[in-house]
């Protein structure tokens, strides 16, 4: 599998000189194997995604939300290849996200709030569902796990040719939580050989932050360190900080588990699984 990150901000985009090393795109992950595409969350940095695929001519995607707070649909409506015959995107949901969904992207693109309709796109667009216990898409098998988040949110567990990338962004992980909230969380990273995951805070500003629905980067270092995960990425990263805050925290927080390979996901950046 080759994941590229097109997107790694929480909350809001932050362009500018000071975060042009990390970029400033929110939510967006792309997965390649075997000539298949999957796209996780549909950010601004969707968009730029986008350009690349319209340039390439007709493809299919699969697409796939984490959930539906701003930073990870925003881009949607810029995702050029919906405006174009030829390509066919099919966007698969958990049973409980499915209507909301359609619902949700139909309301962004409404007529008040922007100048194209969802129903007037040109792609073959298809809602499908996520069925419990998970699906086959071409090489990929999908699992959905329920996360911690307000209004919800959901964790991919994605397998392909043998290796294992889990998706888990808007997710709280509380490091006071008790032992079996703990060993579940656990039990969910194991066996990933990448792990993709939202580390917005650090432990010192969890208690300020707590219900924000948010991970706390040294402890889900410590849990990926115990469930054997062969890697991590860092991303959803806190719009207040700039490039200085987050190359000084991948510093520190690698340090602290010094054998279990750790960086923080920046905007461009593709990895092999
Ligand atoms: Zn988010
Ligand atoms: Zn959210």
């Amino acid at each position: 599998m080759r994941v590229k990150f097109w997107g790694t901000r929480g909350s809001v985009p932050t362009p500018g000189r000071a975060t042009e090393k990390f970029g400033g795109n929110t939510a967006c992950v792309e997965v390649l194997a075997e000539g298949h595409r999957l796209i996780l969350d549909a950010g601004t940095g969707i968009r730029e995604l986008g350009l690349v695929l319209t340039e390439e001519g007709p493809s299919a995607s699969v697409l796939l939300f984490s959930h539906l707070h701003w930073d990870h649909i925003q881009g949607l409506p810029f995702f050029t290849p919906l405006f174009l015959e030829g390509f066919q995107v099919t966007i698969y949901a958990p049973t409980q996200l499915r209507s909301p969904l359609e619902k949700v992207l139909n309301k962004q693109m409404a007529t008040e709030v922007f100048p194209v309709d969802f129903a007037d796109l040109s792609a073959d667009i298809r809602f499908e569902t996520l069925a419990e216990g998970g699906i086959t898409s071409g090489p990929f098998d999908i699992t959905a796990l329920v996360q911690e988040h307000p209004g919800g949110s959901w964790g991919y567990r994605v397998s392909a040719g043998g290796r294992v990338l889990y998706y888990s962004t808007d997710n709280e992980t509380d490091p006071e939580a008790s032992d079996p909230a703990r060993a579940r969380q656990v039990d969910a990273y194991r066996g990933a050989n990448l792990l993709v995951v939202d580390g917005q805070y650090r432990a010192s500003e969890y208690p300020a932050r707590r219900g924000w629905g948010h991970g706390v980067m040294e402890h889900i270092q410590l849990l990926a360190a115990e469930a054997g995960v062969d890697r991590v990425a860092i991303t959803h990263h806190d719009p207040m900080r700039d490039d200085d805050d987050l190359l000084e925290l991948e510093r520190s927080i690698r340090k602290a588990v010094p054998e279990l390979p750790l960086f923080f996901a920046r905007d461009g950046m593709a990895v092999e699984v």
